[in-house]
Order: C-alpha cells, then structure tokens, then sequence
C-alpha cells in the first residue's frame, strides 16, 4: 500500500474534504489494501449515523420513453429496438400499494423524460400515492424540468428527486451525450430542486467511456462541494444497441472504493448499492454495503415490463416478483450483519414531512 496515499485516506476521514488532485492521487494508488482500509474507515461513520439499518426504495420504473440521446443508454430515443412501454396511472398506483404492504415507506417513480405525462398526470399520480398510503414518501426520477414543474411536483407531495449528474467534467459530459444536451442545465437542475427543498439525489458513472482518474476525481470533489443528499454510483455498464456497444464496461472494485470515498467525505448521505453493482459482481450489492453503501432499490415494476428498462445489458432482477425481490435482499442484508427497515430514510437530519 502506498503510504502517501494512506495518509490521504486518514486526512479525509478525519476532515472530510481533499482537493481534486488528492483525489486523483488516491484513485490512481487504488488497490486491495486501499480499498480495505477506506471501507473500515466508511463502515464506521455508515454506523454512527445509521447503525446496522438499511433502507429501501421501491423503484417503479413507469416510462421507458425518452426524448433523449444519452450515447450510453439503451432506452436513448433512437434505439428503435427497444420495445417501449407506459403504465397506468392505475398501474403506477397499485405498484406503490403493493410496495406499502411490503414495507415499503419510499417509493422512486423512475422513467425516461416522457412528456406524454404531463406536469398535472404527475402531480395526480403522487397526490394518488399520498392519499391512499400518508406516510409514504415520494422520490422522482424523471430528468430535466423547468422550476415551475419542480414546483408543482413539490407542491403535489414529492419530497426527493434523483438527478444524476453523470460527470462534474463538462468535457467529458460533452463526449457521453449529444450536443443537444447541457451539463450546465443538468447541474442548475440540482440547485433548483435544492432550492425548492427536496431532498437532492445527485450520482454519477464509474469507468464511463473516456473517463480519467482526474474526472472522477472531479465528481468526488464535487460530492464534497454540492453535498448531495444522495448520490447514486454504479459501473458504467455496455448496452449493446446503443453508441458505445463495445465499449468495454467496469468492473465493481472502482465504484466501491468510491462508495467508501464519498461515506467519508459526507458522512450523512444516504447512498445506494446499485443494482449496476450487482450486474457487475454477483456479490456487488453486499459488497456495496461492506464499503459504506445503506440504501437498497429493489423494483416495484410489474414483471411483465421490467425487461424492457434496460438501461444495460444483463441487468439483474427482471425476472422475480417485488415480494421475492425482498426477500432474498433481506437474506443477503442479514447474512452480512445489517437489516433492512421499514422506515422513509430520509438522511440524517432531514425531514421528509
Ligand atoms: S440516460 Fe436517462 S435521459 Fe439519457 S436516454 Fe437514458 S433515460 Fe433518457
């Protein structure tokens, strides 16, 4: 292990908060032992803050239209292969009923940024969630909106919102999406939504296309400087019918040094083990979890569309109903020491009401 970069990983333990080129320093001197003292340092502050719990998100992928571009994304507009699906708002509300019954308290309605929902469908769908099921809270991951959307979303009931930034360099979000699309309105996005009050959920792509040690550096830094309330990191993953099919995808040990990385620099942040990581490594979501990760996002959707958002290939948990999808992340939470709880998990702090 190389000592400098020890000393590094202790400097942000105790303060928090390095410069993009330290970042990239430990980044760059990666390797096992690193790796396990960053996740010893982050498993201490995930239980300061949150014990042994874990939470979960019941994601309802309800769109898998898009008007957008991204080279990597295999529901992008122009994969004409991609057998397109909406649901109801029927649909949409008996997912979150059977997510309550469950045990589910937080509920992420996810889709591409289809406009044939309008602002007053959305607000509909969350008011309808809100009444049948109060205490339940409502996180939104639908893309770019105006602040007036926001608003009207906010004031419908929604409480969080998921908007990856994908990179904090905009060179290289130039080289990941069409010119049509701005990394400067993406991340004003993220301040407008903070300023309405949501809880924010930024995130970004590991081993993207192109992506250097110093860009991720730059996400890191730009955890530390934004203080999302969530960040959501998974592997950059190949969709064979899109631009970059050959690209060659991660692997899991980057993103979970990065998970242990981000636990350190904002101790609070809830922040997942994403289902990319359990495409990646079988055992990537435990893992996950063992770097500092406490949140969980099993779906919601109905078996019969959930092959059809596929962001990736190979993406795990497409076959099994929401209720076996529970269970066996129960068993894998418990097997390591940790419980899945029936509770909002709203970051230590926050109130979600
Ligand atoms: S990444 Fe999101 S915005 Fe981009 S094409 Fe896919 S669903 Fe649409």
């Amino acid at each position: 292990m190389d000592i400098n970069a020890k000393n590094l990983l202790e400097k942000l333990n105790n303060n928090h908060a390095l410069s993009i080129d330290e970042y990239d320093y430990l980044l760059k001197h990666m390797d096992i032992d690193l790796m396990n003292v960053a996740s010893e340092f982050a498993r201490i502050k995930q239980r300061q803050h949150y014990g042994n719990k874990i939470f979960v998100r019941g994601l309802i992928e309800f769109t898998n239209f898009c008007r957008n571009n991204c080279y990597y994304c295999g529901i992008r507009r122009d994969n004409s292969d991609c057998e397109r699906y909406r649901l109801s708002k029927a649909q949409i509300l008996e997912c979150a009923n059977v997510g309550y019954d469950l045990g589910f308290r937080t509920v992420v309605l996810q889709g591409g940024e289809d406009f044939a929902y309008t602002d007053e469908d959305i607000c509909e769908i969350i008011r309808a969630i809100k009444s049948s099921n109060p205490d339940m809270v409502i996180t939104l991951s639908i893309g770019e909106r105006s602040r007036a959307s926001y608003e009207a979303y906010f004031n419908a009931g929604a409480r969080r919102y998921l908007l990856r930034h994908e990179t904090a360099n905009p060179e290289l979000y130039a080289k990941l999406h069409p010119q049509e699309m701005s990394w400067q309105n993406r991340m004003d996005c993220l301040q407008t939504l903070r300023e309405i009050g949501y809880q924010v959920g930024a995130g970004f792509m590991v081993e993207s296309p192109g992506q250097t040690t110093y860009d991720l550096a730059m996400d890191l830094k730009f955890i530390q400087d934004f203080k999302p309330d969530m960040c959501g990191i998974g592997p950059y993953i190949s969709h064979k019918e899109t631009p970059f099919a050959k690209e060659t995808s991660g692997g899991a040990d980057t993103t979970l040094f990065c998970l242990s990385l981000i636990r350190m620099i904002y101790p609070q942040i809830l922040l997942p083990a994403t289902t990319a990581l359990g495409t990646v490594d079988e055992h990537g979501r435990e893992k996950g979890i063992l770097a500092g990760a406490n949140v969980l996002m099993p779906n919601l959707s109905p078996t019969s569309v959930r092959s059809k958002y596929t962001l990736y290939d190979n993406k795990i948990c497409t076959g099994e109903e929401a209720a076996e999808c529970v269970t066996c992340l129960r068993n894998r939470v418990t097997a390591i020491g940790y419980e899945i709880v029936e509770d909002p998990g709203n970051r230590s702090g926050f109130n979600t009401n």
